[in-house]
């Protein structure tokens, strides 16, 4: 029986949201507080939950947190009026809590949309991009060893360039995991799976592995960096430095033409650890980027004790640069606080011509995103690279 349950704090919404679900089958019911919806989802076991994100006494984040302890299997749709980034994280948050995630909808919505949420079973639609998303498979540790076996495993990578002389400078090494009959798995779902599984570190090793392996040999013709995202899982692995410098070296790279990219949240976390981890892979001659930057929570005073070399400004507020004059004062900020410190700033997300021009404006050293490439195919990489010669 497909039983959909709703927390809103507005009952009408409750309400209306109900009355779509019953249109295409479902059982329904809407709630307006957590104590009787944590009873209702243990006594009536909803397929679905739609949660509200914003609510006045709850916190829809918290909602999920304790639905993630309790393994609650339903799916979970997000309902919200707040902004793409803020959704963006509660997304995160989902999937960090092992929960199945079935769809994001931003208020305000149409019954037509919901109805299409709802119809096709596993079938969401994403809010930002409105791409349908995939039934989302529970990936599990057999399945990711085996993918690793099977070598099902892939990387894109998306240039980075230079944003006064628009010089290409390097490429961030993003994961692609296409399975034989789950197709593609987006890796911000494989890598919370792995981290949550305990095989981050035989994934890192895999992945660094197939990206020195295109590196080793793209260097030789074009004169690089490449950008290795590094999961907050591997900080507390102190082989990590070793490992990561044994891997270069048998590559033939040197570990200065590689920045290593950890989330601010990561990084930060633990900072002695972190301090010990971060500088140890400094000795090494990595180069360190601070991912996400803006979207966590940390002091000045910790980020000048770590020792980065590149600050990576969160996408979020890449893309509301055009339309948003307080992203514009943020994206500002983190430019002048990055130079402060030393620091390469990067933004991330540049979908188009406006947002390019106003990081160059507020003084931005790089920029990636859509507007400059998609992730590539290792394959395509060089003909994107002819192709922007030729332009120039
Ligand atoms: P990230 O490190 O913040 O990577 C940037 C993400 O933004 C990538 O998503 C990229 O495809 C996407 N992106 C780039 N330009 C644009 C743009 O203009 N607009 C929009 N909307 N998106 C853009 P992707 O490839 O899905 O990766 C998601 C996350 O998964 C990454 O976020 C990273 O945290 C993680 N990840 C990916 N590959 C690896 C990996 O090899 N190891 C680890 N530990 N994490 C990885
Ligand atoms: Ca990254
Ligand atoms: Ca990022």
């Amino acid at each position: 029986m497909k039983r959909l349950l709703i927390l809103d704090d507005d009952a009408d919404i409750g309400a209306t949201i109900a009355n779509i679900a019953r249109t295409v089958g479902f059982e329904a019911m809407s709630v307006t507080e957590s104590e009787s919806f944590f009873a209702q989802v243990d006594t009536w076991s909803p397929s679905h939950i739609a949660i509200d994100l914003v609510m006045p006494e709850v916190d829809g984040i918290e909602v999920m947190r304790r639905l993630g302890g309790a393994a609650c299997p339903a799916s979970i749709i997000i309902t919200s009026g707040v902004g793409s980034r803020v959704l963006d994280a509660a997304k995160r948050s989902a999937l960090e809590h092992g929960l199945r995630l079935g769809g994001v909808v931003s208020k305000p919505f149409t019954p037509a949309k919901f109805r299409a949420l709802l119809a096709e079973p596993g079938v969401a639609t994403d809010a930002r991009t409105g791409r349908a998303e995939r039934a989302e498979v529970q990936v599990d540790a057999a399945m990711i060893q085996a993918a690793i076996v099977r070598r099902e495993f892939t990387m894109a990578y998306q240039p980075k360039i230079a944003c006064r002389s628009a010089a290409v400078i390097g490429s961030e090494a993003l994961a692609r995991w296409t399975h034989p009959v789950h197709g593609m798995i987006p890796p911000d779902r494989f890598i919370v799976a792995a981290e949550r599984l305990g095989l981050m570190d035989p994934l890192t090793v895999h992945l660094f592995d197939i990206a020195l392996a295109w590196f080793a040999e793209i260097r030789e013709a074009q004169d690089f960096v490449l950008s290795f995202n590094i999961s907050r899982s591997s900080l507390g692995d102190i082989q990590l430095a070793d490992r990561l410098a044994r891997q270069c070296a048998d590559h033939g790279v040197p570990p200065g033409q590689i920045i290593l990219e950890l989330t601010e949240t990561s990084a930060l976390a633990d900072p002695t650890t972190s301090l010990d981890l971060l500088t140890r892979l400094r000795f090494k001659g990595f180069r360190l980027s601070i991912d996400d930057f803006g979207v966590g929570y940390s002091s000045i005073a910790q980020l000048v004790r770590l020792p980065f070399s590149e600050l990576k400004i969160d996408k979020s507020f890449v893309f509301e640069a055009a339309s948003s004059s307080e992203a514009r004062t943020i994206i500002r900020t983190m430019v002048n606080l990055g130079h402060s410190l030393d620091l390469t700033v990067t933004a991330e997300g540049v979908e188009d011509g406006e947002a390019l021009k106003i990081l160059c404006e507020a003084g931005c050293d790089l920029a990636q995103g859509y507007h400059i490439a998609r992730p590539l195919h290792a394959s395509a990489v060089q003909a994107w690279l002819d192709g922007r010669k030729a332009l120039a």
